[in-house]
This record gives C-alpha cells, structure tokens and sequence, in this order.
C-alpha cells in the first residue's frame, strides 16, 4: 500500500491545490491532504473550515482523507506512518524554498521522509493562495482561481 500525505496551508484551497491532489491520489493508493494549524499565522479561514472545503473538494475522491495536523511535518509523518510528502511546483521560486524543506524533512526525519513534487498543470501555474486573498480583498474577479462553492465564502470573509 503506497501511502503519501500532501501537507499545506491550504489558505485557501485553489483550482493548483485540487489539481495536484486529483494527480497525486492517481499514484498512490491512500492520500492524505494534511492542513497545517499554524498558530504563529492568522489564516483566513479557520483550520476547521479548510479541512472541510477540503473535504467537500474530495468527496468524490475514495483514497483521499483530509487531516489537520500541527508542529512538524515529520513528527506527524513518523507517529502516522508517512514515508513520502506530495508537493507541487510552480516556477523556479518554489523550487529554491520547496528544495530547503524537503532537505531539512529528510534530514529531520533521520532519512524516512522523502518528496516527491508534482509540477503544476500550466493552466494553474500563476495560482496562489495569497494572490487569490489579495484580488478577493479588492472584489476582483476569483472564478478562475477556486472551485465555484469557495467564490463567496472568500469574498464573505472580505465583507464582499
Ligand atoms: P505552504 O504549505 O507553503 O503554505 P500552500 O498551502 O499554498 O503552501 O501550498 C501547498 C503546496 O501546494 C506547496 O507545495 C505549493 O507549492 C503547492 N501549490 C500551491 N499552488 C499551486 C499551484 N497553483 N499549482 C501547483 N502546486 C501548487
């Protein structure tokens, strides 16, 4: 059974996120998307609340389970039995800050956590969670950006 946790902040899940998802639950047998309660940020949406976008997101998804988790990647890896992390790539830039992770999780987890990175699909590859908070703080328009039944939790949290 290949098992493999796709952690993130997921602040909030765009149309990049799914896609990686959908792509990484076709190789291994059993995903877990792992939202990550960071208490030193203020999110904008709750961990709660993005572990059930999430969930709804991948309802029609059988292998693929939605967990929040909390502290280190690779402590929460080693007491669920995670050897592979998921994470995608967008440009060179990710590149530069996901390559110092995965070398640190490596090193960290005494060599049994490794990455494997998923390249972004390149109709999603200028897609972010920030860029997506900084045009919905505006009203812009975010329908390209995050599935349909996000649009108007997101401008709600802007008061749009
Ligand atoms: P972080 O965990 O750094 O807070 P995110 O929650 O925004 O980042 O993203 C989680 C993972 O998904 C990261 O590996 C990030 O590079 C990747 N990702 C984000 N947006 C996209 C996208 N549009 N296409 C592919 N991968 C993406």
């Amino acid at each position: 059974m290949k098992k493999a946790i796709y952690p993130g902040s997921f602040d909030p899940p765009t149309l990049g996120h799914l896609d990686i998802i959908r792509r990484a639950a076709d190789i291994f047998d059993d995903l877990t998307v792992g939202v990550l309660d960071n208490r030193a940020k203020t999110p904008l949406f709750s961990v709660e609340e993005r572990v059930n976008i999430l969930k709804e997101l991948t309802k029609d998804m059988p292998n693929v389970k939605v967990e929040s988790f909390s502290g280190l990647l690779v402590d929460y890896a080693k007491a669920n039995g995670y050897h592979v992390s998921v994470r995608g790539l967008r440009a060179i830039t990710d590149f530069e800050y996901e390559l110092q992770i995965a070398q640190t999780n490596k090193m960290l987890s005494g060599g049994e956590l490794d990455t494997i990175f998923l390249t972004t699909d390149v109709e999603y590859s200028y897609l972010s969670s920030s860029g997506v908070k900084e045009i919905a703080s505006f009203g812009g328009d975010i329908s390209h950006c995050v599935p349909e039944f996000e649009i108007e939790m997101i401008y709600a949290k802007y008061g749009k």
